[in-house]
């Protein structure tokens, strides 16, 4: 086992042993109605973590992240993208269901820091697709709602250095408004997950000035070219249909 390798193994015990102590969380009064907790899941060395705001109904009888209709779609609007979901990380504020599918309390949400902080910690990512309002806010620290602050870019200093961060809708929106027209929600998520790829491609979307980025898998290059422009596609209704 070489030094990197070692190093892989060395998180990947870390986060397991995470998740397995955040089974048993008693910290906020979600462990009284949730079936089981959803720590997250994905790629323990992800260029990219997608943070959610907690669990549904599915996911609380599964244990596992957006396995309901809205993670669904989230598969494949990902592998649309060419990043299908095993080569990221898939995570929530809370890792239990707050009844009802209600909205997690501020008070929840900074209880479940104590394993979302270790959680990113251990993952690294260099970019975090925050989906939806609530992790846009609550963790981004975004003012704005979603419908402003989508398919922008933001970075944000972490531990183990500056993240590139973007609000994108969350799948439930998407499954609300159910319109392929050009300009609807499902065409901007497309041309915002487009520039997600681009720039894990190791391309600057315009106005993004160049970023130094620690490789660490082999999809990130080590650079964002200042002058390269990120290729999005033109948004086609039909493709967006044929997509998802
Ligand atoms: S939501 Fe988070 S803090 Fe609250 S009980 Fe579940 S794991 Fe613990």
């Amino acid at each position: 086992m070489d030094a990197i390798d070692l190093v892989d193994s060395i998180t990947v015990v870390d986060l397991v042993t995470l998740e397995a102590q955040a089974q048993n969380c008693t910290a906020c009064p979600l462990c009284t109605t949730r079936k089981k907790v959803v720590f997250g899941e994905g790629n323990p060395t992800p260029t990219v973590f997608i943070l959610g705001e907690g669990p549904g109904a599915d996911e609380d009888a599964s244990g596992r992240p957006f396995v309901g209709k809205a993670g669904q779609l989230l598969d494949k609007i990902l592998a649309a993208a060419g990043m299908p979901r095993e080569s990221v990380y898939i995570g929530n504020m809370v890792k239990c269901r707050p009844p009802g599918n209600r909205d997690p309390e501020l008070s929840e949400m900074a209880a479940c820091s104590q394993w979302l902080t270790p959680q990113l910690e251990r993952l690294r990512p260099h970019i975090i697709l925050t989906l939806g309002n609530i992790p846009s806010k609550n963790w981004l620290g975004l003012k704005l709602g979603i419908t402003r602050t989508r398919g922008t870019w933001h970075r944000k200093t972490m531990p183990w250095g500056e993240v590139l961060c973007m609000p994108i809708f969350h799948p439930s929106y998407l499954l609300r408004n159910d319109t392929r027209a050009v300009g609807g929600p499902k065409s901007q998520t497309w041309r915002d997950i487009q520039e997600v790829k681009a720039v894990v491609d190791g391309k600057a979307p315009e106005g993004l000035e160049a970023q130094i980025l620690e490789p660490k898998t082999s999809t990130l290059k080590a650079k964002l070219e200042p002058d390269s422009k990120t290729e999005v596609s033109p948004i086609v209704p039909n493709e967006i249909q044929r997509l998802f």
